[in-house]
């Protein structure tokens, strides 16, 4: 039976060579990746649409900045994070997210900045129907939207409205997540989770960065926590065995495909060293090809990118 960390104990660990978690920095999360999704639509495939997600990243920095702005932006629950460390859960749960009060606010705010940017950059018709369509539609229906998308059921999931609503779920976890130190994060046994928001992991990343140097870290594709994970081992079943490394030929030397012979899942790993830049939720929606030639193999990506609903087989 594993023995619970007092969280004195936690404290010391964090004082260990490698930083365990990674916490958002709330003022700058969105606006970084913002900007990485410019820079990576010039010359690519799907560049058209990473310049909307750029724009729609940008007004979710916005909207982060507002909430901050709010009196009880810095109150944490120090229940919640007993509970947490007692029961071995994560911090919040983005599932929870969907009855916050804030979100469906958070949502309009976010679609009016798109609608306004896109609509003076002379953004096609369809598109601004789609934005008020979200935009005036029915608020319980927006709800059972977020749902869907939390719990991944396909079929009830409208792909085009997706990652509007998995946005501004992202802006509320990230409000959330970012109040809490790291001492106040719980060592999950269950490693391939978010242990800030119970969330899965969008990518992994080698950072070259401070103390965090050549080790790897998961990014929540949710709340944009990262933790450490040992290199070489799946994500999904912790298996270290059956690991390898696939990438496309005369492609990026940054991005790689981390396949598990195991439970025949995969998922991108980027190595900071070859691209000082690189954010990982936006380098995974660029490197969509990737995607694609993995998609004729016979291993399966389980969890996807909020800022791109794909169905998935789980
Ligand atoms: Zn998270
Ligand atoms: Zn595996």
């Amino acid at each position: 039976m594993q023995r619970i960390l007092e969280p004195g104990e936690i404290e010391a660990l964090d004082h260990n060579s490698i930083p365990r978690i990674r916490m958002p920095e709330r003022a700058t999360v969105f606006k970084t990746r913002s900007q990485r999704l410019k820079q990576l639509a010039s010359d690519n495939p799907i560049g058209d649409y990473l310049r909307l997600m750029a724009i729609l990243v940008e007004a979710q920095q916005q909207a982060l900045d507002r909430l901050s702005a709010e009196p009880d932006s810095n109150a944490i629950d120090q229940a919640r994070v007993n509970l947490a460390h007692a029961h071995l859960m994560p911090l919040i749960l983005a599932s929870d997210q969907v009855r916050s009060p804030h979100w469906q606010g958070v949502l309009e705010q976010l679609l009016d900045h798109v609608m306004q940017v896109a609509t003076s950059e002379g953004m096609p018709a369809p598109l601004q129907e789609l934005l008020a369509r979200i935009r005036h539609g029915d608020q319980n229906e927006r709800d059972n939207q977020a749902e869907a998308i939390l719990q991944r059921s396909n079929a009830a999931v409208d792909p085009i409205a997706a990652p509007f609503i998995a946005a501004a779920l992202q802006v509320i976890c990230v409000d959330l997540v970012s109040r809490f130190k790291v001492r106040d994060v719980p060592l999950l046994d269950t490693p391939g989770v978010c242990p800030c928001c119970g969330s899965l992991p969008v990518a992994s990343v080698v950072r070259m960065d401070g103390e965090s140097q050549g080790h790897r870290y998961l990014q929540c594709g949710m709340c944009a926590a990262e933790w450490h994970m040992v290199r070489i081992k799946c994500t999904y079943c912790d298996s270290t065995k059956g690991i390898a490394y696939q990438a496309i030929e005369d492609g990026s030397p940054a991005v790689k495909a981390e396949t598990c012979d195991e439970c025949h899942s995969w998922l991108k790993i980027f190595y900071q060293e070859k691209d000082p830049y690189l954010e990982p939720l936006a380098d995974d929606l660029a490197s969509v090809t990737l995607d694609l030639l993995m998609g004729e193999t016979n291993y399966e990506r389980r969890h996807g990118n909020p800022l791109l609903w794909q169905s998935m087989e789980n």
